[in-house]
């Protein structure tokens, strides 16, 4: 199979008939096989009886259903488990992005030999101060921190080759950052690709303001994982064993001048101050080795690690 398009959706039953039969449209012209799954994210209208529809007509559609609304990630995660096409591409449902752009974004992958290229909406159609200006400051952000040069980390049209989609795994939030967690499992080819953006025709938005607090506070877990995930250690150790060494010596200081009778021990700041450094290295010590029994114990501690093998 060619190509596996996922789609997540929260209540867009107005929306997927008409970008069913864009996609069929589009497949047809280029002649690919295909497959379009579409993942139910919890809808609350009859988003699910139109996919039903859509699969008794034409069995390419696939359908998944959440019991609740569990979020984007989590539904682009189940849906590229599902994917078993050489190239999957995810695309928002609300019609905002276009499936014209899914044969370049093939070609790209198969021909360029990218392993993941993001859309780019170059030109936006959504209000100018809830996104637009945000999201150029967070896509800055995420562009200094993760060091991939993308203009548009959160654009919901991007292509994989199936690798990426089959080793990384997406939830809580992150979807925006799929091409850094894509980068981190050792993906490194990214491109981009300026897509058309549409003006969303039916529903409603899902994502409030709130998107960009958690997204930085994503941004920031990700970035912590992808340094010391697999090794807590190595960052809690250090700061930790500072912290302890510079309290230990300064308390042996406290206490030398304490005997050579210059300060009342308990009266010295100094001495409070170097307790203090003591007690917290030690705890981010032991931090340090909770965070290492916990990978430990982690089932994907080792996985993906190989790209080919021959036997
Ligand atoms: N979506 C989803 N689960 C959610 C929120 C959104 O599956 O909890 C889907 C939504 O139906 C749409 C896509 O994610 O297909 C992008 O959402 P939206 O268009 O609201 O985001 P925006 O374009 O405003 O950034
Ligand atoms: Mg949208």
């Amino acid at each position: 199979m060619d190509i596996s398009i996922v789609v997540p959706l929260f209540n867009e039953d107005e929306s997927l008939p008409h970008l069913a039969e864009w996609i069929d449209r589009v497949m047809k012209e280029h002649g690919f096989s295909y497959e379009v799954i579409m993942v139910d994210d919890g809808s609350k209208d009859t988003s699910w009886q139109v996919i039903e529809k859509l699969h008794a007509h034409n069995s390419c559609y696939k359908g998944v259903k959440f019991r609740r609304n569990y979020g984007k990630s989590a539904a682009l995660n189940v849906g590229f488990g599902v994917a078993e096409g050489d190239v999957v591409i995810t695309m928002d449902a609300d019609l905002q992005d276009s499936p014209d752009e899914v044969p370049e974004l093939y070609r790209m992958i198969k021909e360029d030999g990218y392993d993941l290229v993001s859309g780019w909406k170059k030109v936006r159609y959504d209000s100018k101060i809830a996104k637009n200006i945000p999201s150029k400051f967070f896509n800055w952000t995420t562009r200094r921190m993760s060091g991939i040069y993308l203009h548009d980390f959160n654009c919901g049209l991007k292509a994989y080759r199936r690798d990426v989609v089959k080793s990384i795994e997406v939830y809580g939030e992150m979807h925006r950052y799929i091409p850094v967690i894509a980068k981190w499992a050792g993906f490194s080819k990214i491109g981009e690709k300026v897509v058309q953006h549409r003006k969303r025709e039916f529903g409603v938005t899902k994502f409030g303001m709130n998107r960009f607090i958690n997204g930085y506070l994503d941004l920031l877990s990700i970035m912590f994982m992808s340094k010391f995930g697999k090794q807590p250690m190595h960052i809690f150790g250090a700061v930790g064993s500072v912290s302890f060494l510079f309290g230990l010596i300064s308390l042996i200081v406290v206490v030398i001048m304490r005997f050579a009778g210059r300060i009342a021990l308990t009266n010295s700041v100094w001495f409070y101050m170097s307790m203090m450094f003591v007690v917290l290295g030690a705890l981010l010590f032991v931090a340090g080795f909770l965070g290492e029994l916990v990978c430990r114990n982690s089932s994907t501690r080792n996985q993906y690690l190989i790209e080919k093998e021959v036997r």
